[in-house]
Order: C-alpha cells, then structure tokens, then sequence
C-alpha cells in the first residue's frame, strides 16, 4: 500500500480542528467521539497508530486507533496509570505508557511533550521519580517516530494524544507543531463536553429537588402517596437513569419506585426525622457499571440523596404534624360531644333517680304486707328487679358523668390487677384465655379510688375475653412513666374497626346482643379514668386484637384539675 500523504498544511488544521469541535457538541458518548476524531486524526497523520489516553469520571481509558485498512477502534482501562508515584523501570528501558504517564503527571525533566524523531538515535530522556530524584530513560527499540503530547485546558492536563510512526523520521518539527496545536484544540473541546455533562447532571439533580420540594408544597396529597411519588422523581437524577430504581423506608413502610430491582450496588442514605433515624432513602443500579467514586456512583449523588433526605424530612415532619393536629381535632371533637352526651345522663340520672327510689321503696313496702296474692307477690318481684335493673344503669351514667365522686385512698395497681383476675378466673377459663401480666413491681401506690380502679379493670377485662371468643391471650402490662402510671389490657381477639373504635365510649353503644352488653363498660371507664385526672387511649385493628392504655397520675390531681 502506497503511504498516504501527512495533512499538515494551514487548511488540514482548520478542517481537522472544525471536526473536533463540531464532534464534541453532538452529544455523543466518548467512545462514540473519539473514535470519530481519532479517525480524522490517523487520516491526516497517516502513521499507523494514534492513542488518546483520558480519565473518563475516575478510571483512565486508552482509545487506541490504528490505521489499516478496515480501521480499527478500540479501547481498554489503564489500571494504575492514575498512582503518581514513578518508578524507573530496572533495566532503564522505557516503554510507550510510561512515557505517557509521565507527560501526563509533568515528570519529564525539563520538557512538557515528547517528540522523538528517530527513537533508534534518540538519547536518553530525562526523569524525576516519584522522590524529585533525576533519572535517565532509554527508550524502547522498534518503534520509529514518537509524539507523545499533552492534551491540556488551562493549567489541567486532561490526557494524552500519542502518534505512534514505524518509521524514523516519520514526523518532524512541523508536524509536531501542527499536532501540539491539535491536542490543545481536543483539550478546549473535551473541558466543553465536560462542562456539558457536569451541567446536564446538575441541571438534573436540580429538577429533581425542585420536584420533591413541589411535591412537598402539594397539601392535598397524603404522606403514603407523595413518598411513592419521589422514588419515581429520584433515579432520573443518576448519572445512569435506565439501571436505577430507588427505594424510600419509613418505619416500616416501604416505598418503591416502578421498576424496582434491589441489588449489590447500592447508594443508601439515612432518613432522619426531628434527628431520629427513621428509615432510609436508597438508589440501586440493576446492572454492573463502571466504578467511579463510590461503587458506580459519583460523590456528587451522595450528596444530592443527602439533600433529598433532608427536603423529605423536612417534609415528612410537617405532614405528621398536619395528621396530628387533625387527629387532635377530631379527638377534641369527640371529646366535645362526650361532655354533651355526659351533660345529659347527668339530668336524666338525677331526673329519674328520686322516682325510681319512690318506686322502689314503695314496691319493697308493699312487699311486706302479709297475705298478698300470689300473683301481686310475682308482679311485685318484677318491679323491684326492673327498678334494681335502673337503678344499676343510673349508678353506670353517674359514674360515667363522673357524678359519682371518687373515694381516694392509697390504691395498690398491681394488687388491683391480681384481684380482679382473681375475680374473674372462672369466667377466663371457660372463655379458653391465656394470661400474661407484665407488671412492673415497683409501683408506687397511686391515690385513687380502689373500687372504681377494680371496676375499670373489670369492665376492659371482660370486654377482651367476650373479644376473644372461642379464646385467645389476654396481657395486662402495668409500668410508672415519671409521675404517672400505665395500666395496659391487650387481647388478641376480634378488634374493631375505625367506625366502631370512634362510637365505644358512647353510652349505651354496643355491638354485642341483647343480655351480652349494655354498652356502659367503657362509658364507666372513662368517667373514672377522667375523674381521676387520667387519660385513655386506644389502639385496634380488626382481626387482630384491641389494647386500651390506661394512664393515671400516682398523686391526686391539683384542685381545679379534680373534677369530684
Ligand atoms: P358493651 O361491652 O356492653 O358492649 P362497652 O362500652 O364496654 O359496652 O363496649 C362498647 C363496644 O366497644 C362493644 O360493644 C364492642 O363493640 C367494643 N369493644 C370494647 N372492648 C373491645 C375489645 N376489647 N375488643 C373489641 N371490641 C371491643
């Protein structure tokens, strides 16, 4: 084959520099770029091979270009090409990359490039190791005529370009002009592409805060959907969006983003909320990737998901705060038709209180008279038990209106709990109920009424074995919480749902049959609880099982505070 004539003329330079740079703003990846330009390199060198070594993110890349006839491209990792410390080869034979390596990193003595016309009559090239200490290089035999040049913009060196001639004398001071000229236009091209790219990735993690920050602003969307929504806004904002999936744990909640695909690379970052670790925000790539700072990711990911936990934490706590507020509204709500509902069994208790005793004490007076009929004795039998029947209701509404006031004393919880399950042994067994009691020994006694503390245990006791019919594990916890104490009846039974769970402390609410409940119990505990100064709380889930907490303060309430 015929050599190809060398393009060094004034009008080669300015069609070869129009390549460059009209490549370097198509966008294309930098495989694709440089074997374009490497082919217009070798086709106006004509020499056999031309190398482009560069740092592509972290990991220096050689593009090797030779020059036959079917014009082969291609390119490999240089491992190890990026460690600065140099040492000399034993023999003092030099080869190509180390040669490379030491443009790259300024280490030759003396000089910036390398250009050796003829390497067989080349004299030895002058280095200083990785210790300032000068050394001399012999270069390798065979090779012909070298460039090996700096590819430069401003003070960086962003790779190398090396032309590489069989021939000595293959290139001379002209070409070596000509191509020092064209490593620094492949620099200014290659600092535009990577300020094309550093600004298409920051232009994309900025749209990926601007979402979540939008997303956050949008009132109407609950916490559950805009957490799913922001695993979907994340992964476009990597540096590789079709491999990455994202992934956000709350609690114990888990929200992922459409293809999610969990995998060994993975980028996770804490979600702290109010400085409590709650959870985490992670980012996965399906597939094996190159590795650049962190595993396949860049630093400047990490601190873009460390940006987006801190937006969405910031966003997390206001929306609780928002349920919150409007949970404690609703309860307040509740509350507010409570005293109502309480407000009237009190007129109606006292109403009919002093009729029902009339009707009682009369009944019971007739009673006594001698030679009643048997069927007058019968009816009469019926009143009395009819007006006992009331009256017991009564004593529940006054309890519950908190008209029956409490009569304190020293009152042992813990002896409190013993004895009524004492009481109600009987009735747990035959409900097939395990029990578990957790109670914590130390327990101050508490001021409060010992009856109405027996009764609240009574009436939660027995709604969870009818709860957990054909049986069930019934635990009662007892535990002191600073100046307070928590009593704890938990089963495993039916539960209830919200509705439900809204009405139970409504009088005469229930869900039972006739004879099996009057939908007093809670009503009654509630009035003593709130007379004691205390408060209840209630968790449930159908089919699952109920727990009421019971919480009281060990020392009588201030006065004001003592509804008695
Ligand atoms: P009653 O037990 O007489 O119905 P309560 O006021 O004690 O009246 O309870 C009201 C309602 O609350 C019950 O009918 C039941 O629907 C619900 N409930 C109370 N305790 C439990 C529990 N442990 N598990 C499931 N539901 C319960």
């Amino acid at each position: 084959m015929p050599a190809r004539r060398k393009k060094t003329s004034h009008s080669d330079f300015r069609a070869l520099t129009t390549d460059i740079l009209r490549h370097a703003d198509e966008g294309a990846i930098i495989g694709d770029y440089l074997r374009d330009i490497m082919s217009a390199i070798v086709e106006s060198a004509a020499c056999p091979q031309v190398r482009i070594t560069v740092a592509d993110l972290t990991r220096f890349y050689r593009f090797t270009r030779t020059n036959t006839i079917a014009g082969n491209f291609h390119f490999a990792p240089i491992p190890g090409f990026g460690d600065p410390s140099f040492l000399p080869p034993a023999d003092g034979v030099s080869d190509v990359e180390l040669l490379e390596r030491l443009v790259h990193f300024g280490h030759l003595d003396g000089r910036e490039d390398l250009f050796v016309p003829d390497t067989a009559a080349a004299q030895a090239i002058a280095m200083r190791d990785g210790a300032g200490e000068r050394r001399d290089l012999r270069l390798p035999g065979g090779i012909g005529s070298l460039l090996i040049l700096p590819i430069r913009y401003g003070a960086e060196t962003l790779g190398i370009l090396t032309l590489v001639a069989d021939r000595a004398g293959f290139f001379d001071d002209n070409d070596a002009d000509f191509y020092r000229n064209i490593a620094a236009v492949i620099g200014i091209a290659r600092a535009h592409r990577q300020a094309k790219f550093h600004l298409r990735e920051r232009i994309k993690e900025l749209t990926c805060i601007y979402r979540i920050t939008k997303l956050g602003s949008d009132l109407d969307r609950s916490l559950d959907g805009l957490l799913r929504e922001a695993a979907d806004i994340i992964p476009p904002a990597f540096l590789f969006p079709e491999a990455a999936s994202c992934r956000i744990l709350l609690d114990r909640r888990s929200y992922t983003s459409i293809r999610y695909n969990p995998s060994k690379h993975a980028l996770p970052v804490e979600l702290r909320i109010n400085g409590r670790p709650r959870g985490l925000i992670e980012v996965s790539y399906s597939t094996d990737l190159p590795t650049l700072d962190k595993g396949p990711f860049l630093n400047e990911e990490r601190s873009l998901l460390e940006a987006v936990a801190k937006e969405l934490s910031v966003i997390i706590q206001r929306k609780e705060a928002e349920e919150e507020k409007s949970a404690l509204q609703s309860q307040l709500l509740h509350a507010d038709r409570l005293v109502t509902v309480g407000q009237l069994a009190a007129g109606m208790a006292h109403e009919i209180n002093e009729p029902l005793g009339g009707i009682l004490g009369f009944a019971q007076l007739i009673q006594k008279t001698p030679d009643l009929p048997e069927q007058v004795i019968r009816d009469l039998d019926k009143i009395v038990k009819a007006a006992i029947h009331t009256r017991d209701i009564i004593r529940k509404l006054m309890l519950f209106s908190r008209q029956m006031p409490p009569r304190k004393s020293p009152t042992d919880l813990n002896e409190r709990v013993s004895s009524c399950l004492d009481l109600l042994e009987p009735r747990i067994r035959k409900g097939g109920v395990r029990v578990v009691t957790e109670l914590t020994p130390d327990i101050p006694p508490i001021v409060a009424d010992p009856a109405q503390i027996h009764q609240i245990l009574v009436n939660l006791v027995v709604n969870a074995v009818q709860a957990m019919s054909p049986g069930g594990t019934l635990t009662i916890r007892s535990a002191r919480d600073g100046e307070r104490v928590s009593l704890a009846v938990e089963d495993t039974g039916c539960g209830m749902t919200a509705e439900t769970k809204d009405r139970i402390f409504v009088p005469f609410f229930t869900t039972k049959d006739i004879g099996e409940g009057t939908g007093l119990g809670l009503s009654v505990v509630l009035g003593i609880v709130t007379a004691h100064g205390g408060d209840i709380k209630v968790e449930s889930e159908p089919g699952r099982g109920s727990r009421f907490t019971v919480t009281l303060p060990i020392a009588a309430p201030e006065k004001g505070e003592d509804h008695d």
